[in-house]
């Protein structure tokens, strides 16, 4: 894909600054190198940096998706304007990207904000992280299909059970399948009211598959999370939904790297730049 790319960049004259990877975590965002993600095991402890740069003769930027969608929503999307918020990616697997103080909170491994590997339940099942009980075995897309194989079975559309197919069901009324997205979104509340405390955000942004539930499951997340926190804290902290039209990981990678390139604006070729 980024042969074709760059050859399609190449037939119509443009300068292309560098190469951005979104990806699942955990994820040594410094090393470009992921650790481990939840029910991919081919790509344990894989450099995507390391791959991409002997392969391409430009900067490579890895960043963990949670990472970018904050950055996206916070240039374009419900975080404008506000420099405390985090982004909650709901997917196969859970994770946050924190915006704290006026940048974006890495910490020392750049593993922060890895909420999906927190323990909800001390003696909860195994995860392949190493913990127990972690939220994302609770919360996750993932999840929620494997309980949903058994409670809606072939019901969902043809058979093929789908997030998409199980957030369908939800928006048309079915109670099953909205006890069971309302559950995991219970759980999930459990890692955002531990973020108020941990962070004080100002904004919190749900984003992910699992938002395509829509209203019903965002609006009994929110009434969990204000039994969950101070009333006060709850009162002055917005909750929002990802209401970006793009992806925000696309969004916040490509912008990632143009923000890159003008720090090193020297090392273009400006004439070439402005030229398209
Ligand atoms: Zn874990």
């Amino acid at each position: 894909m980024i042969d074709q790319t760059l050859q399609e960049a190449a037939a119509r004259r443009l300068k292309v600054v560098g190469i951005g990877v979104s990806a699942p975590g955990p994820l040594f965002s410094h090393e470009g190198r992921i650790v481990l993600t939840s029910n991919y095991p081919e790509w344990t402890d894989f450099s995507v940096r390391e791959f991409l740069a002997s392969r391409f003769d430009m900067p490579v930027h890895v960043e963990h998706d949670a990472n970018v969608s904050v950055l996206a929503e916070k240039w374009f999307g419900k975080g404008v304007g506000s420099n405390n918020l985090v982004y909650v990616v709901v997917d196969r697997g859970v994770g946050a990207g924190i915006f704290y103080d006026g940048q974006l909170y890495r910490g020392h491994h750049g593993i922060a904000g890895e909420i999906g590997h927190t323990t909800i339940c001390y003696d909860g099942p195994q995860c392949e992280c190493g913990n127990r009980g972690c939220l994302e075995m609770y919360c996750s897309s993932f999840a929620v299909l494997t309980q949903a194989r058994d409670v809606l079975g072939a019901d969902a559309q043809d058979g093929q059970l789908t997030i998409d197919a199980v957030t369908h069901l939800v928006r048309e009324g079915d109670p099953r399948a909205l006890h069971l997205m309302t559950e995991a979104g219970c759980f999930l509340v459990i890692g955002v009211a531990n973020l108020f405390n941990a962070y004080n955000p100002e904004r919190i942004i749900l984003g992910g598959e699992m938002i395509k539930a829509g209203e019903p499951w965002f609006e009994a997340v929110k009434e969990s999370v204000r039994q969950r926190t101070l009333p006060e804290v709850y009162a002055g902290t917005q909750i929002y939904m990802s209401e970006l039209e793009t992806d925000p990981a696309f969004l916040g990678t490509g912008s990632l790297v143009i923000s890159a390139a003008f720090e090193n604006v020297s090392e273009l070729e400006m004439s070439s730049a402005t030229a398209e």
